[in-house]
């Protein structure tokens, strides 16, 4: 096939041809005219760093079955997920899909069911157990060991900490969970002991500078309630966060804006439509019943502009928060690509920034995740043959586009087939939906 390959050199183009799932060739064979709006880009396929396969992202709070969250990330050319907990508890049926279906499969990561911690004495519990996917209870050093063995006994390859309180408000001083910061001190050296990388869920300035000096270098969110300045992203050195605007935007979002934001490509063809019914009918958004649509409005934009400014400094990680209500498996990495772009797409290198901060880096992060070797240049002679192709930047289009083809190991992905599988497992006595 002939194609450009911007990841090897935007101004060429390529014969690339696959054998028995690898490249076997990549050949630089003429000069790229960037007016061409035809010839594809070809890019590694997509992967989501932040995700939650066991949480209800539907509205009346229903569980999508896991193979049709499989499917659903395989038609709009997501081959890897990086779950942030929950995993363990759809895993059975994730994993008999991939035997079952005879369907390309994404990989998958996770953390087993991730640390936050118990009660405090205002009777606040830490963030996470509001969800109904359990995580383990941090109340003294002595707990770490044990939740780490846990977590691994689940399959984790890494260690998911839950911080925040997640229900900040300007002028409020009450930030933080009660994990207590003389234990959170302990938790990436004890993680790195086990083998182990430590993510931690922040939201405020505070709490990521608290957590930083503590040792932790990933973060599950960017930044919500100031701007960081150009001293702070100074001592920030080193440190990553992940874009997560699609999880907290349904907070305020209008009906007319879901209703736009649910014609991506590729949303009917793959999710429950009882959800279009139900925000057809919202009469405001839900942070106005809450009184919190000024705070989640703002920060909204302070998670875009440190998610861009993490961007130039290669600091950002692409993912959605998605399993959280009305931010879908798939068609949120399309959005959060839409709302990171907002309207300067056309901003030199933007584009191509986005994209392979959504593939190539994102899968350095997923490999690191994963505790395996990270797997070399993913576009080359002998590696796998997973990708996407994707219209060129002449051709217009927003980056929620659909991929023209994916490929997986060199196989390559049937949307019709996947559109049916995801028919038949929502046509059955469950209607495709599951209890954990
Ligand atoms: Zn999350």
């Amino acid at each position: 096939m002939r194609v450009a390959i911007p990841e090897l050199d935007p101004s060429a183009l390529y014969d690339v041809t696959v054998e028995d799932g690898h490249f076997s060739s990549v050949r630089a064979v003429a000069e790229r005219d960037e007016n061409d709006a035809d010839t594809p880009e070809l890019w590694p396929g997509f992967v989501e760093a932040h995700a939650h396969l066991a949480l209800p992202a539907n509205f009346d709070d229903s569980l999508d079955d896991p193979r049709i969250s499989a499917l659903q990330y395989l038609y709009h050319g997501i081959t890897h997920v990086t779950d942030l907990f929950g995993f363990p508890l759809v895993k059975d049926g994730w994993e008999q899909g991939k035997r079952e279906l005879g369907l390309p499969w994404p990989e998958v990561v996770h953390c087993g069911y991730a640390a936050t911690a118990t009660k405090d004495i205002d009777g606040h519990y830490g963030h996470g157990v509001e969800f109904p996917a359990p995580v383990f209870m941090l109340s003294v050093q002595d707990d770490l060991d044990t939740v780490l063995a846990a977590n691994k006994a689940r399959g984790a390859t890494f260690l998911k900490v839950m911080y925040t309180e997640g229900a900040e408000q300007p002028e409020s001083s009450k930030r933080f969970s009660r994990l207590p910061g003389n234990l959170l001190a302990h938790v990436p050296r004890v993680a790195a002991e086990h083998g182990l990388k430590a993510v931690i869920d922040c939201n405020t300035r505070d709490e990521v500078m608290q957590a930083y000096a503590f040792g932790f270098r990933i973060f599950a969110h960017p930044v919500r309630d100031v701007g960081l300045s150009a001293a702070d992203w100074q001592t920030l050195e080193g440190a990553r966060f992940v874009s997560t605007l699609s999880g907290l935007r349904p907070m305020i979002m209008e009906r007319e804006d879901f209703l736009r934001e649910y014609r991506r490509p590729g949303f009917r063809e793959t999710q429950d439509l009882s959800n279009l019914d139900f925000v057809s009918k919202i009469e405001e958004p839900f942070g106005i019943q809450y009184e919190v649509q000024e705070t989640r409005t703002a920060a909204l934009v302070n998670m875009r502009d440190n998610s861009l400014a993490a961007l130039e400094r290669g600091a950002l990680l692409i993912g959605t928060d998605c399993g959280n209500t009305g931010a879908f498996h798939g068609d949120a990495l399309k959005g959060e690509l839409d709302l990171l772009a907002g309207d300067d797409l056309g901003k030199p290198g933007l584009r191509e920034a986005l994209l392979r901060t959504a593939t190539t880096t994102a899968r350095g992060f997923f490999d690191e995740l994963s505790g395996r070797e990270p797997a070399g240049d993913l576009i080359a002679e002998s590696s796998p043959a997973t990708f996407n192709l994707i219209d060129p930047a002449a051709a217009g289009q927003p980056l929620s586009q659909l991929p023209r083809a994916t490929y997986v190991r060199g196989t390559a992905v049937d949307r019709t087939a996947l559109v049916r599988a995801i028919q038949d497992l929502r046509s059955t006595p469950t209607r495709g939906k599951v209890t954990v």
